[in-house]
Formats: C-alpha cells, sequence, structure tokens
C-alpha cells in the first residue's frame, strides 16, 4: 500500500518556536542542492558567517551555525569549555538552566547552581554571591530569554560580575536573537549560542554560535581532548574557518543553509534595531489586547520578553480544549505551560515574522470567541479596540 505524500496545513505559528517562517526562506530552501565544497556554497557559507556577525554584534572570528539545532549550540558550548573538574555557576529561572546543569555534569564538571522563581529574570546579586561562596568557579552560565517563562535576564550586568571574578560566561540566546537587544561585544560575552527556529523565522535545524578568544584559548589549552567529536570546536572550525584550507568534517546541512542566508538577509535589510523595536511595539498591542480581556501577564513588566507573552489561563478556561480549538478551527498555534507552570500559563509567541499585526489581531478575537464559548471569566468585545489602537500608532 502506498503511502499519501504528506501535506501539512498552513499554521499561524505562535508558540514558543517553531515561528512562521518568512516565504522568502521557504523558497531559498529548495533552489537546487550543489556540493558543500563547491566553491559557490563556500562562498555563501562565508557570507553566512559575515551576515551572523552582524546579528551577533560582533567581530568575532568564530561565529558560524552548528548543524543541529539550538540544543547543539548549547551542547557545543558546554562539552568545549567545561574541562573534567571545572566548577560552574549556573544561574536558574526556568527550564532551560535546568538543561545546563546537565551538559555541565555530562561534560565533567560540577554545577553550583543559583535559583530564582520561575517568571523572575536571574538576580544578579545571588549570582555575586554565588562567586563569594565559589571563588574557584570557572565559568558562570545563563538563559538571556527564558521561553519557559517569558523572562528575560540583565545579560549585561551579569556578564560584568562574572568577568569581575575572572569568569568566562556561556549565554543562551536562542529566543533573544534577533528579538530583543543583544550585543555579544559591546557586552563581553565569551560564548554564545542560538537556534533559527525562534526570532530568526528560518526552519528549525541549525544552531548559530560565537566565541570569543578568551573563550577559544581555554579551548586551546584543554589537558583532555572534547569528548564529542562532532561538536569538538577546533575540528568544526577547520570546515567552517574559510579559504580554500576548508577541510571535510561533515556534509554541511546545504538546503537548510541556503534558508538561513535568505533568513539573516532579512535581518540585515530590516536592520536590527528595527527588528527589536518591532517585536516590543507588537508586544504592547497584544499585551493592550489581552489585559483588556482581564488575562493577566506572568513576569513583571520590567523584565518581560516583547516576543514570548506569558499569560495566566483565566479563570473558567479548559488549557487543553482551549488550544486544540485554537489549533483545529483556527489554525493557530499557541503554547502551553512547562514544568511547573503546565495547566496553569499560556505561552503566546510573537516571533520574528510571526510578530505582525494581522497575528495579533487573529490571536486576540479567536482566543476571545473560544474563551466566551466555554464560558471564562474575560471581557468580552474589548480586545480588538484595545490592541487596534496600539497598532495603528
Ligand atoms: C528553544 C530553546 C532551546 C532549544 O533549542 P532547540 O532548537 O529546540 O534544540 C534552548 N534554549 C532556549 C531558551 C530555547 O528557547
Amino acid at each position: 500500500m502506498s503511502v499519501p505524500a504528506f501535506h501539512p496545513p498552513v499554521r499561524t505559528l505562535m508558540g514558543p518556536g517553531p515561528s512562521d517562517v518568512n516565504p522568502r526562506i521557504l523558497e531559498a530552501m529548495s533552489r537546487p542542492t550543489i556540493g558543500h565544497l563547491d566553491p559557490l556554497f563556500v562562498h555563501m557559507m562565508d557570507e553566512v558567517k559575515g551576515l551572523l556577525k552582524y546579528a551577533f554584534q560582533t567581530e568575532n572570528a568564530m561565529t558560524m551555525p552548528v548543524s543541529a539545532p539550538g540544543s547543539a549550540g548549547m551542547e557545543c558550548c558546554f562539552v568545549n569549555l567545561v574541562e573534567p573538574g571545572d566548577k560552574v555557576i549556573v544561574c536558574q529561572n526556568g527550564v532551560f538552566g535546568g538543561r545546563m546543569k546537565e551538559n555541565v555534569e555530562r561534560a565533567g564538571g560540577t554545577a553550583v547552581m543559583v535559583q530564582d522563581p520561575w517568571g523572575s529574570p536571574v538576580d544578579p546579586q545571588k549570582l555575586e554571591e554565588a562567586l563569594i561562596a565559589n571563588p574557584d568557579a570557572k565559568i558562570v552560565a545563563f538563559v538571556h530569554a527564558e521561553t519557559s517563562t517569558g523572562a528575560q535576564s540583565d545579560a549585561r550586568t551579569l556578564v560584568e560580575i562574572a568577568h569581575k571574578n575572572e569568569c568566562l560566561t556561556i549565554v543562551d540566546a536562542v529566543t533573544s536573537l534577533a528579538g530583543s537587544p543583544l550585543k555579544v561585544d559591546e557586552w563581553g560575552i565569551d560564548a554564545i549560542y542560538s537556534g533559527t527556529q525562534k526570532c530568526l523565522s528560518c526552519t528549525p535545524g541549525l544552531s548559530p554560535v560565537s566565541f570569543s578568544e578568551a573563550a577559544l584559548e581555554k579551548v586551546r589549552k584543554r589537558k583532555s581532548k572534547v569528548q564529542s567529536w562532532f561538536l569538538d570546536l577546533n575540528l568544526v572550525m577547520a570546515y567552517w574557518g574559510g579559504g580554500t584550507k576548508r577541510a571535510y568534517h561533515h556534509t554541511a546541512p546545504v538546503n537548510a543553509l541556503y534558508g538561513l542566508h535568505e533568513a539573516l538577509r532579512i535581518v540585515q535589510e530590516e536592520g536590527l534595531e528595527n527588528a527589536w523595536a518591532r517585536h516590543q511595539r507588537n508586544h504592547l498591542a497584544l499585551r493592550a489586547g489581552l489585559e483588556a480581556m482581564g488575562i493577566e501577564f506572568v513576569v513583571e513588566e520590567s523584565a518581560r520578553l516583547p516576543q514570548l507573552n506569558a499569560v495566566r489561563i483565566p479563570e473558567g478556561a479548559n488549557d487543553a480544549a482551549t488550544r486544540s480549538r485554537l489549533l483545529n478551527d483556527f489554525n493557530l498555534e499557541i503554547g502551553a505551560g512547562l514544568g511547573d507552570l503546565a495547566g496553569k500559563i499560556w505561552r503566546i509567541g510573537l516571533m520574528g515574522y510571526a510578530s505582525r499585526a494581522e497575528n495579533i489581531l487573529l490571536c486576540l478575537a479567536a482566543l476571545e470567541a473560544v474563551l466566551a464559548d466555554q464560558g471564562a471569566k474575560i471581557s468580552r468585545g474589548e480586545a480588538i479596540a484595545a490592541a487596534s489602537q496600539l497598532l495603528a500608532d
């Protein structure tokens, strides 16, 4: 029996990622596959590196996409920088800090956890105290934009504190890159990783990373080999290093990289500052609509991520039924809560190409219709007007 072709519906992706993919990117990905050592492809790889430097706001030579999703970029940072016996301070305020701990331990390091409540940003004072208590710590790791809670931490301050104590920094920027202000060189970040499917609005499967000279120095001075062959920066860089010396390491995902190339061109065309401002403006419009409905935000105003809106599920609403009706009747995906927040919150993404006026109005109208049908405790008839007013400004 033959299996029919898979034809996915066109959805509006307003969850924690993947986000709506710009059609220009899908078109770029369907172009002819060429060899990964073809000079034309090698030239395009160099352009991807240059465009990534712009997106990260860095001059780091070691800036490139790892050929696997964001989690692989995370692993790439930890396996290269953490040597057996290294003490690493991990600031956790959500799901992804927990994965950092797991990475430290699997690389043979010791993780010292600095915990903050889910929904709060990382507290710089707690980091300072942890560094005083652990003067032998070598690395500080934290998540810039916690996608599991919608909280943004003050990366610049946390890096400053780490450096004062002679620690290198590993920063998770999977959700912040191209959505919120992020300046790798100005803030002095040593190792950073991101993903393609959040505010870059590309397909999932690649992880942009960047390493400072200080981070590379630590990798070069390692006493033991990096335990992952695939993610060993010494080997990966010989492939991504540029010029004619390119050595075969693995086969780059050729068409996926066409997509990233186009995604980064789109970021450059719009301009990073404009992209950050658009995310903020659209967040305020969505927020006005949700609050007019009587729906509350989880994170305090000063730490809210514009690209990931975590809101409390209103009284009388059925979590799973709401999300499934949005998906089936409106082709609209929003995210559920994770861990302790499961069943209590929704995560509404406005990432990259998904951060558009039409998506905000669709989401507000659909959510209101579904919640009204359920008899949930919301105010009706106010949300669209409240959001439109801000969108028109
Ligand atoms: C999505 C995400 C990741 C993991 O990325 P994958 O591409 O799913 O592997 C890591 N950290 C944060 C903050 C994320 O939002």
